[in-house]
């Protein structure tokens, strides 16, 4: 391919639109099929958008409904990161989870969980009595618990890093402050990069744009738009604890709609916070409001009476890239390739959100088998 800036035509192989985990991910396993791939990614950096502003849980597979995208590529993506952060040395430890039912009302809540976790194919969950779980972590009040052996935590950053120098030297090219503005597609798909003089003709284009994904889909012409889900944003802040870690492992409660409830996660250096709540948004704003903190220690209260007034402090946030609104069913991972818009070469990626960064190498391979 030549440079990307000037007018006229250009022709690449592969397009993939968006540097995060998952578009890494993509360029990564098509660039092992021995394709040419050039990343097209509008900021100036990779994994500046939810890739950077997340929990960086690796997780077991247990949320998901059976035989759902989500279940199916988060065992599997799971599996394949573990592996691959031991072949590369990508820091991350497989330091476990509880989630615990704080009262006898939520065991019923529990043990579904553990039903939907097993059918998924996690196969090392263990119940634990409230007893069972303090002696494990003293700090901790609850009636019940299940204990997620396989979920740990993960340096995504380098993870990051280590897929795109991977992709790299297989050939891959990742080109910065290349926004994608819309397409023609139907034959050949003809993108609009940066200013509307630079065109690329591809034969392959995976949507991989995260928040923008939709929106940017609304643009392809000869794409029918009814295919198109509609975009919900839901913001999740994280505050930090300061002060040590009363717990080991990661804490999380029964979830709520949205989201997987307040949670406790570590990072690799063993720095507490919680997070992230729900809160739906019109826009892109990533400041955390210092008031809800005041809802983050009644809720953390429930399992860890300990807390002290004053110990969260404002964090991050990130938001995830919904594809259903307040109050609607959660919806799986939606991933259109040609079977399902019967453009040829397009892969358009919808509502990936979590388990996103888990699912990220299975997701890739997945697909790359979907434009053979
Ligand atoms: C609060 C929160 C917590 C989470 N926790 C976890 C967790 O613990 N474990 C887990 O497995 N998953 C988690 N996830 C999910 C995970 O973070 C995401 O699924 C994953 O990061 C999505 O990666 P992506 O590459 O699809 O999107 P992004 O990282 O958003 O990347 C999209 C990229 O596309 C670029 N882009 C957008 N539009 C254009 C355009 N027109 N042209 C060119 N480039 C464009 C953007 O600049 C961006 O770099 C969490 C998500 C959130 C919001």
């Amino acid at each position: 391919m030549c440079g990307m800036g000037g007018m006229g035509m250009d022709r690449i192989e592969c397009a993939v639109i968006g540097a995060g985990v998952v578009g890494l991910s993509v360029a990564r396993a098509l660039a092992l099929a021995g394709r040419e791939v050039v990343v097209l990614e509008a900021a100036d950096a990779i994994g500046t958008g939810t890739s950077s502003r997340n929990s960086e849980v690796v997780h077991a597979g247990i949320y998901y409904p059976q035989d759902s995208l989500k279940a199916r590529l988060c065992v599997e993506g799971r599996k394949a990161l573990y592996r691959y952060c031991e072949a590369r040395s990508i820091p991350h430890r497989r330091c476990g989870k509880l989630i615990v039912a704080t009262d006898g009302e939520q065991v019923p809540a529990l043990r579904a969980l553990a039903d939907k976790g097993r059918a998924n194919g996690v196969d090392d969950l263990v119940w634990l009595s409230g007893e069972e779980a303090w002696a494990m972590e003293p700090a901790l009040r609850c009636v019940a618990a299940l204990h997620s052996p396989s979920t740990g935590i993960i340096d995504s950053h380098a993870l990051m890093l280590s897929i795109e120098g991977e992709a790299e030297s297989l050939g891959a090219v990742i080109a910065f402050r290349s926004p994608v503005r819309g397409a023609a597609v139907g034959g050949e798909i003809v993108l609009e990069v940066g200013g509307q003089e630079t065109e690329l003709s591809c034969r392959v284009v995976v949507n991989s744009a995260g928040l923008w994904a939709p929106d940017l889909a609304r643009r392809f012409r000869g794409l029918d738009p009814a295919l198109v889900p509609p975009a919900f944003l839901a913001k999740g802040n994280y505050f930090t604890l300061s002060g040590r870690a009363p717990f080991t492992r990661l804490i999380y409660p029964i979830p709520e709609p949205g989201g997987l409830g307040v949670h406790l996660t570590l990072d690799l250096g063993g720095q507490a916070r919680f997070g992230p709540d729900v809160q739906w948004v019109e826009d892109i704003d990533y400041g955390v409001d210092p008031e809800r903190g005041r809802g983050f220690a009644a809720e953390i209260r429930r399992y860890w009476p300990g807390i002290e007034d004053g110990a969260l402090q404002p964090g991050y946030s990130g938001i995830r890239p919904k594809i259903s609104g307040p109050g609607e069913a959660a919806r799986d991972f939606m991933i259109q390739g040609p079977a399902d818009h019967g453009v040829p070469g397009l892969v358009n990626l919808f509502g990936i959100e979590s388990p996103g960064l888990t699912s990220c190498l299975a997701l890739g391979e997945y697909v790359a088998g979907l434009v053979p």
